[in-house]
């Protein structure tokens, strides 16, 4: 790799992204959200979703627009009310992992994360699991 003040004939996008890039360390979540088996569209989604950054009824709140959760009228339309402390969507999403996590796993966000992450990246499961939970949001 060239240094910053170097230049030569072949253009390389990814030495330039690594000159140009502030390096962050690598959040436990990275490998939940971006696999070599991902959908981007589906991960993009997971990762707003992860960072609570999905523009729900709460966050629009702060835009001043009220916004109840369009399928059952709750008020605090939050991202762990859709995912999946909602009855509807948690019934669905235990239809969607099946057998994939056993015992089922209760309708709270950040437990049903720490379960998926807490498998083994490279297992068929996992993948499937992980690609269940992204198809899902
Ligand atoms: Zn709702």
């Amino acid at each position: 790799m060239r240094s910053v003040d170097e230049y030569g004939r072949e253009f390389s996008a990814a030495a330039t992204w690594e000159q140009i890039r502030c390096k962050q360390p690598v959040v436990v979540w990275s490998k939940f959200i971006w696999f070599a088996q991902g959908v981007p569209r589906y991960a993009f989604i997971a990762w707003l979703a992860v960072k609570d950054r999905l523009s729900t009824g709460s966050k629009m709140r702060f835009w001043g627009r009220v916004q109840c959760c369009m399928l059952c009228g709750e008020p605090g339309e939050t991202r762990d009310h859709l995912f999946f402390a909602f009855p509807y969507s948690y019934t669905l999403w235990l239809q969607v992992i099946d057998t994939l996590l056993r015992p089922p796993p209760s309708p709270d966000w950040s437990e049903i994360v720490a379960r998926i992450m807490a498998g083994s990246v490279g297992s068929l499961q996992s993948i499937l699991l992980r690609l269940a939970f992204q198809v899902s949001i």
